[in-house]
């Protein structure tokens, strides 16, 4: 190679440079559409018929607006006539696997697992339901409620920390969450009305809790809110050992559309379901369970399992699946993520969604 080519070479790489760099340079013309259908797609492909309604939820929708900053009490709380109709949220109490009972409505879910020991509840549903679902549900299956040891709220909205304060109070019930959660818990003490439990547990990463020789695993996943835990834990499935993922949070409620935080709010929540999906792997997860029936279809399985019988239970949907369900979610807030960043890069590439 002749020195003057070596020259031209040098030239030409010098010129490319911003082009071959791509998204690492200032000057580049990123094709954030492209980008975003990527992603999309990415979600689509992963989620195909069980994960239906994470998709939905966080790539198709219209995502809710940004964190609520306000201190006010909900109208349910001020005013328990203005609560949602019974019939809007009742739902039948069921038993899921040997020792894992649903005691959740229509749409938000509570969680009874069963040890020597105690019960271990996750998520508590609203103030003016947690009564009628989770004690009324604990009796109609013959559980004791008095016998609830740990309450684990996933995070504090009003749909999950609903009860944790009666659970606490009535039964002196041991209760876990996020330590930016109790934070939120007592900044926003009207917010909070009759729901806040009083500071006890504070969740931290890869915290086991063990009762009656069951463990359940913490893991911090922050994102839906900054406090958000989600959990690993054993259960049985007619007698034999099978392993739960429970996803803490997961709509994009946390949206600010500032690039800053907003941005680095998305890469929260993508870091925290690609560790949870990893966790889950590792464990060996093959249910997934959510405090919603919109992503793990709860409501609807319940309503088969009692007829069920034998063959493969229908919660165990198996690894892949799992590891699809965070895959679907990463995709979602990338998506999102990518047209924050189109909003932000200036000039006429900005676009709303
Ligand atoms: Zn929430």
């Amino acid at each position: 190679m002749s020195s003057r080519s070596g020259q031209v070479l040098v030239a030409l790489a010098i010129v490319c440079g911003p082009v071959v760099l791509g998204q690492s340079s200032p000057t580049a013309r990123r094709d954030f559409d492209a980008e975003y259908r990527t992603a999309v797609q990415a979600a689509k492909e992963a989620a195909g018929v069980e994960h239906l309604g994470a998709l939905v939820r966080t790539c198709l929708l219209p995502q809710s607006g940004g964190e609520n900053t306000t201190d006010n009490v909900p109208a349910y709380v001020a005013d328990p006539s203005k609560a949602p109709a019974r019939e809007s949220w009742d739902a039948e109490p069921a038993r899921v696997f040997d020792n894992l009972y649903f005691v959740g409505g229509k749409i938000h879910s509570s969680w009874a697992l069963t040890t020597s020991e105690g019960i271990l509840l996750f998520d508590t549903v609203y103030p003016y339901n947690s009564e009628p679902l989770i004690v009324g549900g604990l009796q109609k299956l013959g559980l004791d409620p008095a016998r609830i040891r740990h309450v684990f709220i996933s995070h504090a909205h009003g749909d999950h920390i609903g009860g944790a304060e009666l659970l606490q109070k009535r039964y002196r019930a041991r209760v876990v969450m996020g330590g930016a959660d109790w934070e939120s818990v007592e900044r926003f003490p009207n917010r909070f009305k009759t729901m806040a439990p009083g500071r006890d547990l504070v969740a931290t990463d890869g915290m086991p809790v063990t009762l009656g020789g069951t463990t359940v695993t913490v893991w911090t996943t922050p994102g839906h809110t900054p406090g958000t835990i989600s959990y690993i834990f054993p259960v049985e499935d007619r007698g034999r050992r099978v392993t739960v993922v429970y996803s803490g949070g997961t709509a994009f409620n946390f949206v600010n559309n500032a690039p800053d935080p907003g941005i680095r709010n998305f890469q929260t929540y993508i870091d925290s379901q690609r560790k949870l999906a990893a966790r889950a792997a590792a464990a060996g997860a093959t249910v997934l369970l959510s405090n919603h029936s919109e992503f793990d279809s709860a409501v609807k399985k319940n309503r088969v399992l009692a007829g069920w019988g034998n063959g493969p239970h229908p919660y165990e949907i198996g690894a892949e699946s799992v590891q699809r369900y965070f895959k679907v979610l990463e995709s979602c807030a990338r998506a999102a993520q990518i047209r924050l960043e189109q909003r932000h890069a200036g000039g006429s590439a900005a676009r709303s969604n």
